[in-house]
């Protein structure tokens, strides 16, 4: 198998071109220049050139694995998964490492290659939940902290810190059987197995084994199951049968177990009853530290530290967006002509639709109510409806509330805008949630919470 598809490489990447239709000029810089390395168990090394314009090597992944593939499938009738690499990383890593990594990855197909302790880049911002997560990893019989519930705003880790304990304990606990789940994955399984239990019994005891019988539990944005009760149920029953057995839970949630105002006080507490950790968005110094880390990732320097520092003093919402804004500049550096460096001018224009550094955010009544709808996980029509039960009016007065402290709305515009007869209602309202302010701590977590959404 080796030595045919070595033999047959030049023919494989014409096979390559010609179906592919990849035009002159890049098959000249990228694809000509691919080296097969080696062929174990059915994976294909392939190296990459160094770069020094940046992340070509997840690019060429993107674009060219899965092509590349079927053209040494068709050439050789050989059926592989093909890896890149960097030609100096092979000879320093050696070709056997990759093989051992990748086995990981298609046997464990939740796991992202992405996303490891190793680039996790630790600050003031998300360092206990770092120790937290790594505790776990390393002690994960349920010993330390039982569950571990991280929580935060969006794009700020948490993902990445969930995919990282399972790839540790995977790998270094490789008899412990380990699950991640989103819920939304979690959802469609209960639901499906609901649907064809009706049939099949045997459809939700398939569905309990699955989820019952592992060793570490990981599951991802728990608030899309809270309020769905047949699947919160489930899922309830899920934790306390790994719970009582000595199993390890991690839980990740865009706000802590107290706020789940859904949620029945006794699985508040249940949560709570290990170890909860939030992580903040990140302070200038963070995002520095991850831009850099970026850019000795792609192995290159193209964007010097003042456009780095533009990047991380303006784009301060979440580390996704922080990704997203250096991405976009990468891709501008790689346009210009080879040695030319880029200007903070260029940057600037690159992202000029990622930010405006002088302008404040406006917030809307339409987005108050966006946000609200969300945290509270009703429809926008049920909120403006006439319907007078308290799961929809105190959404409602939070709303009301909201938009009198947070834009320059008029109660008689606030009242139109929540479809509201009368300005008095909104008067109300607002009043009431003024009062309950000064007795009620949890509605004060909400109201914060609700403006953190609101003004990252
Ligand atoms: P969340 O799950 O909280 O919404 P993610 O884990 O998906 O956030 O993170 C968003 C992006 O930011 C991912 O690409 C992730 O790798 C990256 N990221 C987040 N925190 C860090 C960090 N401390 N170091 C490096 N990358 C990070
Ligand atoms: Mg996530």
């Amino acid at each position: 198998m080796k030595t045919q598809i070595k033999d047959k490489w030049s023919e494989i990447i014409t096979y390559l071109r010609d179906t592919y239709l990849i035009n002159g000029v890049i098959f000249r810089t990228w694809i000509e220049p691919l080296e097969f390395v080696s062929c174990e168990n059915g994976t294909v090394i392939v190296s990459i050139d160094q770069d020094k314009q940046g992340d070509i090597l997840n690019l060429i992944d993107k674009k060219y694995r899965l092509p590349l593939q079927i053209s040494i499938e068709v050439i050789t009738g050989f059926e592989v998964n093909v890896i890149f690499q960097y030609k100096n990383d092979i000879e320093k890593k050696g070709v056997s490492s990759y093989i051992n990594e990748d086995q990981i990855f298609q046997k464990y197909p939740f796991l992202s290659r992405e996303h490891s302790f190793d680039n996790f880049v630790v600050s003031g911002t998300n360092n206990i939940a770092y120790a937290a997560a790594l505790a776990v990893a390393e002690n994960p019989h349920g010993q330390v902290y039982n569950p571990l519930f991280l929580y935060s705003g969006p794009g700020l880790g948490k993902t990445h810190l969930m995919h990282s304990i399972a790839r540790y304990i995977i790998e270094n606990n490789p008899k412990l059987q380990v699950l991640y789940t989103t819920s939304e994955d979690f959802t469609n399984n209960v639901v499906e197995a609901i649907r064809t239990g009706k049939v099949d019994d045997t459809a939700t005891a398939n569905m309990r084994k699955k989820y019952r019988t592992v060793d570490v539990l990981l599951i991802d944005d728990i608030q899309f199951i809270i309020g769905k009760p047949g699947t919160q149920a489930e899922f309830f029953h899920t934790f306390e049968a790994l719970y009582q057995s000595g199993k390890q839970l991690v839980i990740s949630s865009d706000r802590p177990p107290n706020q789940m105002e859904e949620l029945d006080m006794r699985y508040r507490s249940r949560f709570n009853s290990g170890m909860t950790i939030d992580i903040q968005p990140p302070d200038f110094e963070t995002s520095m530290a991850i831009l850099k880390n970026k850019q000795a990732n792609d192995k290159t320097n193209a964007l010097s530290d003042e456009i780095l520092e533009y990047i991380a003093s303006n784009v301060k919402s979440n580390i996704r967006d922080l990704e997203g804004a250096y991405k976009k500049v990468t891709l501008f550096s790689r346009l210009a002509k080879p040695g030319e460096e880029i200007t903070l001018a260029v940057a600037e224009n690159a992202l000029k639709d990622f930010i405006s550094p002088d302008e404040e955010i406006t917030i809307t009544a339409d987005y108050i109510i966006e946000v609200v709808t969300d945290h509270f996980h009703l429809d926008k029509d049920s909120l403006l409806s006439d319907k007078k039960t308290r799961n929809l009016t105190y959404p409602r007065q939070i709303c009301m509330y909201l938009c009198d402290e947070l834009t320059n709305l008029t109660q008689t515009e606030i009242a139109t805008k929540l479809r509201r007869n009368n300005h008095t209602t909104v008067i109300h309202g607002v009043n009431k949630i003024k009062k309950a302010l000064l007795e009620d701590n949890e509605l004060v977590a909400t109201i914060d919470i609700l403006k953190k959404k609101l003004t990252p």
